[in-house]
């Protein structure tokens, strides 16, 4: 698929850093004892900045929905229509969602509770850069 290159910022450069070397890491906030997703520069339930440090996940989830894009006005996808869009929710943390397209499974076919495990997909014409994603294991 033709997928957005991501383009970090000063605080997301981390977890785009660690993606290229096929690693999962998400924000923990010691004072919170939480995980967040996506990246922020601040704690979603303290808003502080200082107690936040990173760490890599296993890469297990489950999708909780899925639905099928047919049209986008996402130029660089629109030769992938129709495509799945599943939330999926991670197992360590299950408050954690990420979106996924669930490469290998075909449009209409994206199995509402189904077991995922993470992998790394190379982006087209992006220099070997990767983006994070999911693909179905079992039912
Ligand atoms: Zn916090």
């Amino acid at each position: 698929m033709s997928k957005t290159i991501p383009q970090p910022d000063e605080v997301s450069k981390p977890f785009w850093d660690a993606v290229d070397q096929k690693k999962l890491t998400l924000q923990y906030c010691s004072a919170c004892d939480r995980l967040q997703y996506p990246v922020r520069p601040t704690c979603y339930d303290c808003g502080k900045s200082d107690t936040l440090t990173w760490r890599e996940v296993a890469g297990k989830g489950h999708v909780l929905e899925t639905m099928v894009v047919h049209d986008t006005r996402v130029v660089r996808r629109k030769v992938d229509v129709p495509f799945n869009v599943a939330l999926i929710s991670l197992d360590e943390a299950p408050y954690i969602n990420f979106l996924s397209n669930l490469p290998g499974t075909p449009a209409h076919q994206g199995p509402q509770g189904a077991a995922v495990e993470l992998f790394f997909e190379e982006l087209e014409g992006s220099g070997g850069r990767f983006i994070h994603e999911w693909r179905v294991v079992g039912q």
